[in-house]
C-alpha cells in the first residue's frame, strides 16, 4: 500500500496541488509564505516519486531480505535513479540556457547603455522601462525616460523593486521552478503555475519597494511603466501591474502566510511520513 500512497502522493503534489495553488489568488497577499508553500510542494513532490521504488523494494523483499533480492533491489535503484537523472539533466539544460541569454544580453547592454555606478545602466530610449539582468555580475536597466518622467520617489521605489530581486536571488527561485516544470512530463506540466510563482516573486519585490517610497510612490511607478515591456532573459518591473496594483492597495494577510507554511510543511513531512512506515 506505502508504494502506491507515495505514487499517488507524487501525482497529486507535482501535478494536482500546483493546479490548485495557481488558482488560489487569495494567497498572492502573503508572497513569501505562498513562495515557500510552492517550492516545498515540489520538492515533497520529488521526494514522494524518489521513495517509490524503495518503498516498493522494501515492501516486496523486507527489511531483511534485500541482501537476498539484489535484482529487486537494483531495480528499485534504477527507477529512483531515472527520476532523479530527469531533474538533473533539466536542471543542466535549464541553467546552461538561462546563463547564454543572460549573457547576451547583458554584453548588449554593456555596449550600447550608458554605464553609472552600481551596475547600473542606461538605455537612451524615451519609453519608461526598467529591469534587471540578474546572476554574478547583476545590471540594473533603466531607460532614460524611466529618468526623466519619474519623480524621485518612484524612482527609488523601481529601483528598490530591481534591488530586491538581485539581493534575493529570485532569479534562483525561478530557475527552480523552470527546472521542475521541465523535468516533469508535458502533460504534467502547468503553465499557469509557472506564471502564478513569477506573478509571486513581482509581488513580493513590491513589498521592498513599499518599505523603501511607500505604497503610494510604489503604485505610481508601476502604472508609469506597466506598458513597458523587459527581454526574456530579464525580470522587469512593469510586468502583470494591474493585479499588483490591487494587491498593493489591500496590504498583507498574515492568516494566509500561516496557511501556506502549514500546506510547505505537510508536503514535506508526507512523503518522509510514509516512507517510515515501511522502515519502521
Ligand atoms: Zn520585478
Amino acid at each position: 500500500m506505502v508504494p502506491l500512497a507515495l505514487a499517488g502522493l507524487a501525482v497529486l503534489l507535482v501535478w494536482v496541488t500546483p493546479g490548485l495553488l495557481a488558482r488560489q489568488p487569495r494567497f498572492r497577499h502573503a508572497p513569501r509564505a505562498a513562495l515557500v508553500a510552492w517550492q516545498s510542494v515540489s520538492l515533497g513532490g520529488i521526494l514522494a516519486a524518489l521513495f517509490v521504488a524503495p518503498a516498493a523494494v522494501l515492501v516486496l523483499a523486507g527489511r531483511d531480505g534485500i541482501a537476498r533480492h539484489p535484482w529487486l533491489t537494483a531495480l528499485g535503484a534504477l527507477v529512483s535513479g531515472a527520476v532523479l537523472v530527469r531533474v538533473l539533466v533539466s536542471g543542466h539544460l535549464v541553467g546552461t540556457r538561462v546563463r547564454a541569454a543572460r549573457a547576451r544580453h547583458r554584453d548588449l547592454v554593456d555596449i550600447v547603455a550608458e554605464h553609472e555606478r552600481d551596475g547600473l545602466r542606461v538605455l537612451q530610449h524615451p519609453t519608461a522601462t526598467a529591469y534587471c539582468i540578474p546572476g554574478r555580475s547583476a545590471r540594473v536597466v533603466l531607460s532614460q525616460g524611466v529618468l526623466d518622467t519619474l519623480p524621485r520617489p518612484e524612482l527609488a521605489a523601481v529601483l528598490a523593486h530591481e534591488k530586491a530581486h538581485l539581493r534575493a536571488r529570485h532569479d534562483l527561485l525561478l530557475e527552480f521552478f523552470t527546472v521542475l516544470h521541465e523535468s516533469v512530463p508535458s502533460t504534467f506540466r502547468s503553465r499557469r503555475a509557472l506564471a502564478e510563482v513569477r506573478l509571486l516573486v513581482e509581488a513580493l519585490a513590491d513589498r521592498a519597494a513599499v518599505r523603501a517610497s511607500g505604497e503610494v510612490a510604489t503604485a505610481r511607478a508601476l502604472l508609469a511603466i506597466a506598458e513597458s515591456r523587459s527581454p526574456d532573459a530579464a525580470m522587469g518591473a512593469g510586468t502583470s501591474a494591474p493585479v499588483r496594483m490591487q494587491l498593493l492597495a489591500a496590504g498583507p494577510r498574515p492568516e494566509l502566510a500561516v496557511l501556506a507554511y502549514g500546506i510547505a510543511l505537510a508536503a514535506l513531512l508526507a512523503p518522509l511520513g510514509l516512507l517510515s512506515l515501511v522502515l519502521g
